[in-house]
């Protein structure tokens, strides 16, 4: 009954991102590790595929809510964007739907 089953639930190149998303996922309660993050010093050896840092969680049951998990907050970050505004051109975080130097509205 307790044994534990870990599913990959994420790859990247970018190695600070995965242990990003690791600590997101700690956070809510999902035990998670990261495999294959020190072979970045073989990779002279190793196609540059293959050494990519995955990451694990190490309950079976949670890959699917860990996987809502990341896709979620990656949706958020792609909505992220500043935008200039095209009367004055000040630049304005995401957030802001209208401009506070001239109060024209964002054009999309
Ligand atoms: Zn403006």
């Amino acid at each position: 009954m307790s044994q534990i089953k870990l599913k990959q639930v994420h790859t990247s190149e970018d190695r600070v991102y995965l242990y990003h998303l690791k600590n997101i996922l700690e956070a809510q309660g999902i035990d998670c590790e990261i495999k294959n993050d020190r072979l970045s010093s073989l990779a002279g050896e190793i196609p540059m595929l293959t050494v990519w840092p995955e990451l694990w969680v190490k309950d079976a049951m949670k890959e699917k809510w860990a996987k809502e998990i990341i896709h979620e907050y990656e949706n958020n970050e792609n909505q992220g964007d500043s935008w200039t505004c095209e009367n004055c051109g000040e630049e304005h975080g995401a957030q802001f739907k209208d401009c506070w130097n001239c109060q024209s509205i964002k054009a999309f």
